[in-house]
């Protein structure tokens, strides 16, 4: 008996290391842009791994599909974008190379387009004229209502892929969502001073902003979505704001000054750049202070000029 102790005492260790362990791989998350990896942080906390293929300086539209993307894509269990052509040159060769885990269609393929209400969607679809916003609006993270919207899919395809922790994923949702309601009433009362407000944006990137918040997008510098602002159209732009003058000019940090400065400087309206998304500038370190900023720089909050 006591030989067979001894021997149970030898092999315990052995039996500890063949049980089977509770699953610690962590959820690999391809998150297109910035506002997607910290949204897919928010929802999956340790229990994923998040990678942003764009950086807050880039331009989403315009991304080259480097070696290193698809190396990351081949390696992700789930693929968060924002969709509708955003990503068009350079998402499908990604997605070329990639595993049916990720294909459309599949559980892990979830387009924030796919599942928010879609602002400027033209009637007929056409990519002629060289309108980078062919499906509508793509730029929809910056009503936050959307984030909230796009956060319970996402946890939804979370607990598909790795049901084990289905109840944190929930939990993460509702803990998201509550901070998010809140923040929103505090936004709200903010800037309800700019309801009405006639702005000028650069690219249409603040459509949903401008919506959420009751302000009037009265003009863009560039005469359709992805084509770069001409003499003839800033002329034009120039003689309707005369006769109506904007309140503000906006322009995100991607996109060039000259256009706005140009106009500011012939009507006297104020331009400024707006973080786009999550890390563009220092302050904006996460979805919550992203959109204290834009209210603040909007001169919704009554410290903005600190
Ligand atoms: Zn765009």
């Amino acid at each position: 008996m006591k030989r067979f102790l001894i021997f149970l005492y030898l092999l315990l260790p052995g039996l500890f290391f063949l049980a089977p362990a509770p699953s610690l791989a962590k959820v690999n998350v391809f998150a297109c842009e910035p506002e997607w990896a910290s949204l897919a942080q928010e929802i999956g906390g340790d229990k994923v791994e998040v990678f942003a293929a764009t950086s807050a300086m880039q331009d989403p539209h315009y991304i080259r599909a480097r070696p290193s993307l698809i190396s990351k894509a081949r390696r992700a269990d789930l693929l968060l974008c924002s969709g509708a052509s955003l990503e068009i040159g350079w998402l499908p060769i990604l997605l070329q190379k990639a595993s049916s885990d990720i294909q459309p269609g599949s559980v892990g393929y979830l387009m924030a387009a796919d599942v928010v209400t879609m602002l400027e969607v033209p009637v007929v679809v056409d990519r002629s004229m060289g309108d980078v916003h062919p499906e509508g609006n793509p730029h929809v993270h910056l009503n936050p209502h959307n984030l909230m919207t796009v956060g319970e899919a996402l946890a939804d395809r979370l607990s598909g892929i790795d049901s084990e922790n289905t109840s944190f994923y929930k939990h993460s949702h509702r803990d998201f969502s509550s901070r998010m309601r809140k923040a929103i009433s505090r936004w709200e009362s903010e800037a309800a001073a700019l309801k009405g407000k006639p702005v000028v944006v650069h690219h249409k990137s603040f459509t949903y902003l401008i919506d959420w918040l009751g302000m009037k997008q009265v003009g863009t510098l560039e005469p359709k979505p992805g084509i770069p602002p001409t003499t003839s159209h800033l002329k034009s732009l120039l003689l309707e704001l005369r006769t109506a003058p904007a309140d503000v000019i906006i322009r995100t940090p991607s996109d060039p000054d000259d256009a706005s400065e140009w106009l500011s400087g012939k009507t006297g309206t104020r331009a400024i750049v707006l973080p786009y998304t999550v890390g563009s500038d220092k302050q904006s370190s996460d979805l919550f202070a992203l959109f204290d900023r834009i209210i603040a720089l909007l001169g919704g909050s009554r410290n903005f000029r600190q």
